[in-house]
């Protein structure tokens, strides 16, 4: 594994080592792909290391998992708890924590409802998702030729690992032809989201992003962004997006965990603004990483400290 894996993991409400964190390949997951998951990202504070939005990921994970009809066997609170452990019993200051749920090891055959479910509490070391200077200088994307799930297809809302099929399309094209990342439109011909990112545009002073209904996940940092955007004086609207608003618009910007909130310089080698990130994704970009790196009030009360007990706000 080339990135620094964290060696205790957490399995079905024990720690064991990763070495040992494997699954059968007759496990039901293998052919079936019955697997949801999160990515969350700890981040070193001044306070210690502080889990970013941990209730909402946790809530998105069992949303997901009453989607799919799979029964957890563990509450939002233990899960949320163990969470915190995984980051206390590791010694971490700060990592991506990657949640999995998926049917193993029982039946063979295409009914998932016999199989048992295993949980899986994984933390890794990941540095900035779409390259090391994305944040400040910006990506170059293209749209997908492949379109994102269509709804009542797959369950756009559930972060299930079938989804990413699709998603490893969209990643594998764009890469292919020298884009950092790829842009999906929905069924409609809408702008939908990037691989692993929600999609923000700039125009005129107005924020806009695409609704839920256009088959996007409900990004946790979209969520953030929303926020910060409003309490910053900047009006936001959730609606559909023309695929050439991309072009005319002044910013474009990604959110997500991995990707946090990265500027779009272009797309489809068309340059967006004047091919640099813009001043409203500087200022959103720049309060939000004041905010998750414990440099400012957590007003919010979006960190979950490490050091402290579940729950314990700033
Ligand atoms: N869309 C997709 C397809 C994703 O994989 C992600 C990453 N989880 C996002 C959007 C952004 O969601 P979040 O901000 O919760 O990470």
């Amino acid at each position: 594994m080339s990135v620094k894996y964290y060696e205790k993991v957490w399995h079905n409400g024990k720690f064991i080592p990763w070495s040992e964190a494997t699954v059968h390949v007759a496990s039901h997951v293998v052919s079936y792909a019955s697997c949801l998951f999160e990515g969350i990202r700890c981040y070193e504070t001044p306070q210690g290391p502080a889990i970013f939005r941990l209730k909402e990921h946790t809530d998105r994970l069992v949303n997901s998992s009453k989607i799919y009809r799979m029964d957890l066997q563990f509450t939002r609170e233990q899960l949320s708890q163990a969470m915190v452990e995984l980051v206390r019993v590791n010694n971490i200051k700060n990592c991506y924590i990657r949640p999995v749920v998926f049917r193993g090891y029982g039946e063979v055959g295409v009914n998932p409802l016999k199989n048992p479910v295993e949980i899986y509490l994984l933390a890794w070391a990941w540095g900035k998702y779409l390259g090391d200077e994305a944040l400040r200088q910006g990506v170059d994307v293209c749209i997908s030729s492949w379109q994102r799930i269509a709804p009542n297809t797959l369950p756009a809302m559930a972060k299930a690992a079938a989804n990413y099929m699709n998603a490893q399309l969209i990643k594998m094209e764009a890469l292919t032809n020298g884009y950092v990342e790829g842009i999906s439109l929905d069924i409609a011909g809408h702008v939908s989201e990037g691989s692993g990112e929600n999609i923000f545009v700039v125009r005129d002073g107005k924020i806009i992003t695409p609704p839920l209904s256009a088959s996007v996940l409900p990004g946790i940092t979209r969520d953030s962004v929303i926020t910060l955007a409003l309490e910053m004086g900047y009006p936001v609207m959730e609606q559909s997006i023309a695929r050439e608003m991309l072009y005319i618009a002044d910013e474009v910007f990604f959110t997500g965990t991995a990707a946090e909130i990265t500027p779009i310089r272009s797309v489809d080698r068309i340059l967006v603004g004047k091919g640099q990130p813009g001043p409203i994704t500087l200022s959103l970009q720049e309060r939000f990483l004041s905010i998750v790196q414990g440099q400012t009030n957590d007003k919010y009360g979006w960190l979950t400290f490490c050091n402290q007990p579940v729950g314990a706000r700033s």
